[in-house]
């Protein structure tokens, strides 16, 4: 389906819990706000995913807060799966479980999974996720290997004063690894003084983490824009950068969300969105919640205020779905 400023709506976000074993400081330092938001049920799910694929969508990915953390992921998997039409199913993890639960995922029918890591060093990554599981996260991403869930991307939120001294480590990473390694921007997501305080301190520029990998002038460039990817002399793997502040890539965006509590946003930093599950509890039919998600692509914007100096009123990313 083709949203108004003529852009191809093919790819759906759902957020299938707010909750995460992780306290990041950049996302959730605090937990996430409501633990007790119960977020839609694997039938709902299901419905969300049949209508959106009979507007064509055919792209998928699972996120959070933390999927894995739900005890029926699995079986989320395998429904959403299931349904014809889901070209290609993806999960975004933080790791923490992959390595028990990637075969399962796999055999479910989950194609690949994009990966967060911040950093390779085992007490840095204590201190930016609160939790000492480093060891288990490389673990998941070997599962993640041996279950055949490819392409591995590894998403760095790239932190001034943080990470930013290993930059050229998690470049490397692509020469030994099929990995695609992509540099995020930092988002000034989050209500609070805490969070904007903390975006004005680590903010870094695409521009700036390139400068900062001297190695990028011996690489080949691949695509354009948003998809501009680098590959370095030999390597199997790729880096890239997604640089939601410094270029945004509105005009290119192909996507729409549903929060875990059941929200349509059609833009990361668009109201508070169409609630879905409020039409889903109503007993809204098929042809209705279709005619309903329709409403919420035509209304998607033309591109989202991030770099205009605009304050985000909006949660955590685990809030969200990121
Ligand atoms: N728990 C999963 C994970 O860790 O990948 C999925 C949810 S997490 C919110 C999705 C992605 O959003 C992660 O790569 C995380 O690093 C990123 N993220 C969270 N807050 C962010 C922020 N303020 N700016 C940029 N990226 C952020």
């Amino acid at each position: 389906m083709q949203d108004t400023f003529g852009r191809t709506i093919d790819y759906l976000r759902i957020s299938v819990t707010e909750a995460c074993n992780f306290r990041c400081i950049y996302c959730a330092p605090n937990g996430h706000s409501d633990p007790a938001a119960s977020p839609l049920a694997i039938d709902e799910i299901e419905r969300v995913v049949r209508a959106a694929v009979a507007l064509g969508i055919s792209k998928i990915r699972l996120t959070g807060g933390e999927p894995l953390v739900r005890r029926d992921i699995v079986n989320i998997v395998r429904a959403v799966a299931a349904i014809g039409g889901v070209q290609d199913l993806a999960l975004t993890t933080n790791g923490f479980l992959l390595a028990r639960l990637a075969r399962e995922l796999a055999d479910a029918g989950l194609r690949r999974v994009n990966l967060s890591l911040d950093t390779l060093r085992r007490d840095r990554f204590t201190k930016i996720t609160g939790v000492d599981a480093f060891d288990a996260v490389w673990q998941g991403i070997r599962a993640a290997e041996d279950a055949g869930l490819a392409p591995l991307k590894i998403n760095v939120v790239a932190l001034r004063g943080v990470n930013d001294d290993e930059f050229a480590d998690f470049a490397r990473l692509t020469v030994d690894h099929p990995w695609h390694v992509r540099f995020i921007e930092l988002m000034p997501v989050g209500t609070s003084g805490a969070a904007s305080e903390f975006f004005t301190r680590h903010f870094i520029a695409a521009s700036d983490i390139r400068t900062r990998l001297p190695e990028l002038d011996r690489a080949s460039i691949h695509g354009n824009g948003p998809a501009r990817t680098y590959r370095l002399p030999g390597a199997p793997g790729t880096i890239g950068f997604i640089t939601p502040a410094s270029e945004h890539f509105c005009n290119a965006c192909n996507r729409i969300r549903v929060t875990a509590r059941g929200a349509l946003c059609a833009c990361l930093f668009g109201e508070r969105g169409t609630d879905v599950r409020g039409a889903l509890c109503e007993g809204v039919s098929e042809s209705a919640l279709q005619d309903l998600l329709a409403r919420a692509i035509g209304e998607k914007p033309e591109r989202h205020p991030l770099g205009d100096d605009y304050s985000i009123d909006a949660g955590a990313m685990s809030e969200i779905g990121g």
